[in-house]
């Protein structure tokens, strides 16, 4: 990983949960369809923050209201990456941007079904004009390499995972990025793609692939021999599988990185298809080439 870090500044820890930032929630709206599920509520907050710095690939902590039933203390942060670039989502350096998922859970030992996650129930919840402690940045791996500039990058997402590429890309394509970058974005329905129009404006640079995997959808998987999945759900390591050719001529190049960001699990089924595209280049094991090279780099939750 030292040789992808130039020598540069990152933020880190400027405000802690005992002395947090008190921001302001400046916007806040839903990126699905109204009639799909409560699990399937997903929102973008804007939030005044000014005096935090943050790259794209770092996260905030945010600390709910209330207290834990549980240890009678206050709540404790949860994280969520940045979803906007550094100068944030107004351009002036004042914001921070997140994108929420409204969680649930089954308390078994307690007979409930669906209890609401506190802090993504308390962020998704929030209106205009409240305010939301927030802490943080964190994370020093999840950063674009200082020299990203000619590098070939590869983005594969699921879910709110997405969010650190949203500002990535943002901020490449403001920058002049040279090299080629592949979006390769997981979701359930052809509605719940976060951020699709956005993603779609990048399709007029020559050098931007964007793919979307619909996990719920009629369409099955067409290489299940090759990258099985459950119930033949198109997942996103059938879409890499699908831009082998174009992959393979990125993962030949020795500095391209790939990220991967989202549901836990995701992994295994990207790291086994990377490891069949890397078979073609007579590379035995790619993917743990690629780890121990630190241009694979995860961050999954
Ligand atoms: C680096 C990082 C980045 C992240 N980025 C994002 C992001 O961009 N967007 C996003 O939506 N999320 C993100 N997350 C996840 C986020 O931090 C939270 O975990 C998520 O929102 C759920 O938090 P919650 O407070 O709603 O749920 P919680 O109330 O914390 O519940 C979470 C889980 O804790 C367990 N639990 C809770 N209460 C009890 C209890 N009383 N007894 C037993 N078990 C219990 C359950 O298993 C439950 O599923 C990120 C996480 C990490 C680590």
């Amino acid at each position: 990983m030292a040789h992808l870090e130039a020598q540069r500044e990152i933020p880190y820890n400027l405000f802690k949960a005992k002395t947090p930032l008190w921001g302001e929630v400046l916007e806040t709206y839903r990126l699905t369809p109204p009639e799909r599920p409560e699990e399937n509520d997903v929102r973008h907050v804007v939030l005044s923050s000014t005096g935090l710095s943050y790259l794209p690939g770092q996260s905030v902590g945010i600390v709910p209201d209330g207290y834990d039933p549980r240890t009678g203390k206050p709540h404790k942060l949860r994280l969520y990456s940045v979803a906007s670039d550094s100068k944030g989502d107004y351009g002036d350096y004042k914001t921070v941007s997140v994108v929420v998922v409204r969680h649930f859970w089954n308390d078994e030992l307690g007979g409930q079904n669906r209890v609401p996650g506190v802090c993504s129930k308390f962020l998704c919840d929030c209106e205009v004009g409240e305010k939301v402690r927030i802490t943080g940045p964190v994370g020093k791996r999840f950063l674009l390499p200082t020299d990203y500039q000619q590098r070939d990058l590869i983005f594969v997402a699921t879910g709110t995972g997405i969010a650190p590429f949203r500002g990535m890309l943002k901020q490449m394509f403001e920058e002049g990025y040279e090299g080629q970058v592949f979006l390769i974005f997981g979701v359930q329905h052809s509605d719940t793609v976060l951020y699709d129009d956005e993603f779609k404006t990048y399709l007029k640079y020559p050098n931007y692939h964007y793919a979307t995997a619909l996990s719920r959808e009629a369409a099955k998987n067409p290489f299940p021999d090759i990258v099985p999945t459950r119930q033949n759900k198109i997942y996103v390591q059938v879409r890499v599988w699908e831009l082998r050719d174009e992959l393979r001529a990125s993962l030949a190049k020795p500095d391209t990185v790939i990220f991967q960001c989202g549901l836990k699990g995701m992994e295994t089924g990207v790291m086994n298809v990377i490891d069949k595209i890397g078979l073609d280049l007579g590379i035995d094991n790619l993917s743990k080439e690629l780890q121990t090279d630190g241009r694979m780099i995860l961050e999954v939750y």
